[in-house]
């Protein structure tokens, strides 16, 4: 044992060795330094406590090439690409949208380039970073005016603190929502400084309730769209019309939370209705605020969209200096919003509708498909089989409303509960691109219907598939 320790090699024997060149163009020299202690630190202790000497003397190529793979497998850190499998098509944990390709385009030459972000080409003097979208998105909505700011809880956040700072605002209590990661409207709007009334039941409420609530204290009245559960049964909401005639009669302005927000008519492409910011805007509500990367299909925004005069109000704000998006997703909001001027082609280009639009045959021929090709990469031991699903738009959009998928549906071919399952699942997520899987029934789901129709790549990553599930299950 102690001639095996004393024949270890030296930290800077293993750092010279050609095995880590590589690596040491990519990652700092301390970094590998460390890692090359750490290894010898465990070979050391594996020594003295096994006491056994190893078949071999231990070479400074062989330690080298171990701290090669570890800092490469290693290096996780930042942003990855993933593969959603999960039949949820608009992931909040996963990013939500995926940009059309215009707005990839406009994105690489706003980021490379100098742009006229705030500087008006005609004058010659400073612009707005809202021009550049605010027509387009008025032409679209129909709205007088528009801003832009860091998303929809930001936009709620802007819109209350500029127009109900110290006052009460009444919401039903139908309507009080949480979205998931952590929005409360009842928080949001108590950072805001304005006060919550809460106003009917959960689910009835009247008119009078509003007009009761009504007081020289209040200084909006808002709707907010409940765009992740629906309230069933025994119900009644006051319509955004009528809403906006009570708050008209008394001098206030309605504001609109409509969270997902889309453009289009889903019943014109065969879903069922999602409220509409052009419907919101016609029935009389003075302000409109939505997520540019739910439904829409763009970068992370919030649009506020509405009256003239309410939003020259809430661009004086100071707090939208803090709220402000970048030359990035301002370039590529205005592209994805130019693809709405042409309906008839939007599908094609906006990868969200084209997700949710997909037909179920297209679906169906596409799961076969992969099936084929994915048995022979399974380890041994699991079998898989097309099986029908429901995906869900997500992220607040046409809840409890599912959308006919199909999964590929993984399952343990030698019956040990559901260990083997889920240690798969594990496994999926380390490989090289990770897939984002769920797990049901004892099975393992990969839904199709969010996954690009060119196989190419899924089937390169599901290659390393047996070898990962193997180095994981090795004694
Ligand atoms: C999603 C949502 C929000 C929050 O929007 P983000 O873009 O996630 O900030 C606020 N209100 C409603 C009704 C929503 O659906």
């Amino acid at each position: 044992m102690n001639h095996a320790l004393r024949q270890l090699p030296s930290v800077d024997r293993v750092l010279s060795q050609p095995a880590l060149a590589l690596v040491l163009t990519q990652t700092s020299r301390s970094r590998v330094i460390t890692a090359i202690r750490q290894q010898l630190d465990g070979i050391r202790q594996a020594l003295r406590e096994g006491g056994d000497s190893p078949a071999q003397d231990v070479t400074a190529v062989m330690v080298a090439e171990k701290v090669a793979k570890t800092l490469n497998a290693s290096d996780t850190t930042g942003l990855r690409v993933v593969w959603n499998c999960t039949g949820t098509l608009v992931h909040t944990n996963l990013g939500r949208a995926i940009l059309p390709e215009a707005a990839l385009k406009a994105l690489t030459g706003a980021a490379t380039r100098a742009t006229n972000l705030e500087y008006d080409i005609s004058t010659g003097k400073r612009g707005d970073r809202d021009a550049h979208v605010h027509d387009l998105v008025c032409e679209l909505t129909g709205a007088q005016a528009a801003t832009v700011v860091n998303n929809n809880a930001a936009a709620v956040l802007l819109v209350l603190n500029t127009l109900a700072l110290g006052k009460e605002v009444p919401v039903s209590r139908g309507e009080l929502v949480e979205i998931g990661d952590a929005f409360r409207l009842p928080d949001i709007m108590a950072r805001s400084g304005a006060r919550l009334r809460e106003v009917g039941t959960t689910n009835r409420t009247h008119p009078h309730d509003f007009e009761n609530a009504i007081s020289i204290q209040t200084g909006v009245l808002m709707e907010v769209h409940t765009s992740n559960y629906v309230i069933e049964g025994f119900t009644a909401r006051v319509p955004t019309g009528t809403l906006a005639r009570i708050a008209h009669n008394h001098g206030l302005a309605l504001v609109v939370d409509l969270g997902s927000g889309t453009l289009l008519d889903l019943r014109e492409h065969g879903l069922p209705y999602e409220p509409t910011v052009q419907d919101a805007l016609a029935a009389g509500a003075d302000l409109v605020t939505f997520s540019g990367d739910k439904l829409l299909g763009g970068p992370q925004t919030g649009l506020i969209v509405g009256s003239g005069e309410l939003i020259d109000q809430i661009k004086r704000n100071p707090l939208r200096r803090a709220l402000r998006v970048d030359k990035l997703r301002i370039a590529a909001l205005s592209e994805t919003l130019k693809l709405y001027r042409h309906t008839e082609s939007l599908k094609q280009h906006l990868p969200t509708l084209a997700a949710m639009l997909r037909p179920l045959d297209d679906i169906q021929a596409h799961a076969i498909r992969l099936q084929q090709a994915i048995v022979p990469l399974l380890p041994g031991g699991f079998e898989a089989a097309v099986i029908a699903t429901q995906a869900q738009p997500g992220s607040g959009a046409l809840p409890g409303r599912d959308l006919p998928s199909r999964a590929i549906a993984i399952r343990d071919t030698l019956g040990e509960g559901g260990g083997r399952i889920s240690r798969l699942e594990a496994v999926m997520r380390k490989l090289s691109t990770p897939i984002i899987s769920r797990l049901h029934d004892g099975a393992l789901l990969l839904d199709i219907r969010g996954l690009s129709a060119d196989d190419g790549p899924f089937l390169t990553t599901l290659n390393e598939l047996a070898a990962a599930y193997a180095e994981e299950t090795k004694p």
